[in-house]
């Protein structure tokens, strides 16, 4: 990757969402624009901060020069914590309280009695925090809106309006979750085909017209119209015919990913100590997956928010333990909510020498260890993106939002995926672990999975798609006020 060199710095201020699977993504496109020459100031929620400072110390922050990271306040209360991964609570509080000191900041940024860094050109947030489009329209600067979902997933919330128009969504009463209405086929996505209802984003399952994710999405969608561009982190030769359609409705949508390509070539390692996981790593998962033999692990992780019953934690439980098969499992300390994570002695007994629970890892470098054989996700944009790039198949059980749509795709349109129902239970679950693992059906996933991690990295390579667009939006773009 070639960096630029400037007189003057032009100035990036990255604005995630406050939550994992969106800070990650926009760490890596700081991380990008700061080796091409952009001075960053990466604004987290207080909240988040500490975390982050708790998780990876202090260090893990200061180890670029001109790169900084700023707070404000995610609104909520200070001591509800809960509700931090409560995303309709979290949703509700950024979009109502977020904007005044988003400003603040800025105003701090700007004056040159008490900053030291040059005054902001440009700003990059998340596509669900577009309270920034009105600060940049104050300063007359460009706003590029970061959705860190995959296109499938956006065009699926920028069409809930229309579904709403045709009374697709609310459901009418509860009957409407079982008596065939779900399978309604949605033949009218611009790019979108064999789509079911069931398929798009779920909270179109909602009964509730007044249910607050329905009106959070289809607010920041419609928004999203007046943003400098909208980036996603996709490829084109995975989702060209969705990017298509998306783009007669945001002319100036591109696709720069998979980013933890792009910035994986960056050579200078210090881009490496500056992390975002807001849970501490446990190392033991790779010191353990060390001593296994290649393709022989499930990987087990359903992502930072997803949260299940006890029972559920039962099922998969047990589901693993009868597949035969060594996992990797990770149990977030928050997993099963309003409840301890217990599992039953005789699982932890039976499964002792082929099983290691850990509550948080590394994903990335997990899912590129060689004795990983498959990942059991719940289909975050994310988790799938990066088990794509390694060539992972993968089992889906998704939990919420467009991860029914990124599951749908993985398994129909990419063929590198199985689903599990929602109300999965442990023999479902043991004999789609053992085809993915051992079976036939398996072997043709990871064939699939192969294929597609060779795309990505065309996408990524010089002449590649997302490289070309990303100097586009950096050029045309981000530059346009210096
Ligand atoms: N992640 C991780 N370690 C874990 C679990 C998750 O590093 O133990 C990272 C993962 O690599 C991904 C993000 O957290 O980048 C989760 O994002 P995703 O979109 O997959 O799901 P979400 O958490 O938003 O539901």
């Amino acid at each position: 990757m070639v960096s630029l060199a400037f007189t003057e710095k032009p100035h990036a201020v990255c604005v995630p969402y406050p939550a994992q699977g969106h800070i990650n993504p926009m760490l890596k496109l700081a991380k990008i624009l700061h080796y091409k020459g952009f001075h960053i100031t990466f604004v987290n929620t207080e909240y988040n901060h500490k975390r982050l400072l708790k998780s990876r110390g202090p260090d893990s922050l200061n180890s670029l020069p001109s790169f900084q990271f700023k707070t404000i306040t995610d609104g909520l209360p200070e001591s509800d914590i809960d509700a931090t991964q409560h995303i309709p609570s979290l949703c509700a509080s950024t979009q109502k309280h977020c904007l005044a000191p988003f400003r603040n900041l800025l105003l701090k940024l700007n004056d040159t009695t008490s900053s030291h860094v040059p005054p902001v050109t440009c700003i990059v947030s998340d596509g669900v925090m577009s309270f920034t489009l009105d600060a940049a329209a104050e300063l007359g600067i460009p706003d590029v809106l970061f959705w860190t979902t995959s296109a499938c997933g956006f065009m699926g919330y920028a069409q809930y309006r229309h579904l709403i128009e045709k009374g697709l969504t609310p459901l009418k009463d509860e009957s409407y979750l079982t008596n065939g209405h779900l399978d309604t086929i949605i033949d009218w996505i611009p790019g979108m085909k064999g789509i079911r209802l069931r398929d798009l984003p779920s909270f179109v399952t909602t009964t509730d017209r007044d249910n607050i994710m329905l009106n959070f999405a289809i607010v920041e969608a419609e928004r999203a119209q007046r943003a400098s561009a909208v980036i996603l982190n996709t490829f084109d030769a995975l989702e060209h015919e969705v990017l298509e359609g998306l783009s007669t409705m945001y002319p100036s949508i591109c696709s720069i990913g998979p980013l933890q390509l792009l910035v994986n070539q960056i050579p200078d390692n210090n881009y490496k100590l500056i992390g975002s996981n807001l849970w501490k790593e446990e190392a033991v998962c790779i010191e353990w997956l060390d001593k296994r033999e290649p393709n022989s692990v499930i990987y087990v992780n359903f992502g930072s928010i997803a949260f299940m019953t006890s029972n559920q934690l039962i099922e998969f439980a047990w589901g693993l333990a009868n597949s035969k098969q060594a996992f990797l499992w990770i149990i977030r300390p928050d997993l099963v909510r309003g409840d301890l994570a217990v599992l039953p002695p005789e699982f932890l007994e039976e499964t002792k020498e082929r099983g290691l629970l850990a509550n948080w890892c590394s994903q990335e470098e997990v899912l590129c260890h060689p004795s990983i054989g498959g990942f059991l996700t719940h289909s975050g944009w994310n988790s799938t993106l990066e088990s794509m790039c390694e060539g992972v198949p993968m089992i889906s059980w998704p939990f919420s939002g467009e991860q029914q749509t990124n599951c749908r795709y993985t398994c129909i349109e990419w063929g590198i995926g199985m689903e599990i129902l929602s109300d999965a239970k442990r023999g479902e679950i043991e004999s789609l672990v053992r085809e993915l693992m051992v079976g036939e059906k398996g072997q043709k996933l990871k064939k699939k999975a192969i294929e597609w991690k060779k795309l990505t990295k065309e996408a990524i390579g010089l002449t590649g798609s997302s490289f070309v667009n990303l100097d586009k939006i950096i050029n045309q773009v981000l530059l346009t006020s210096t």
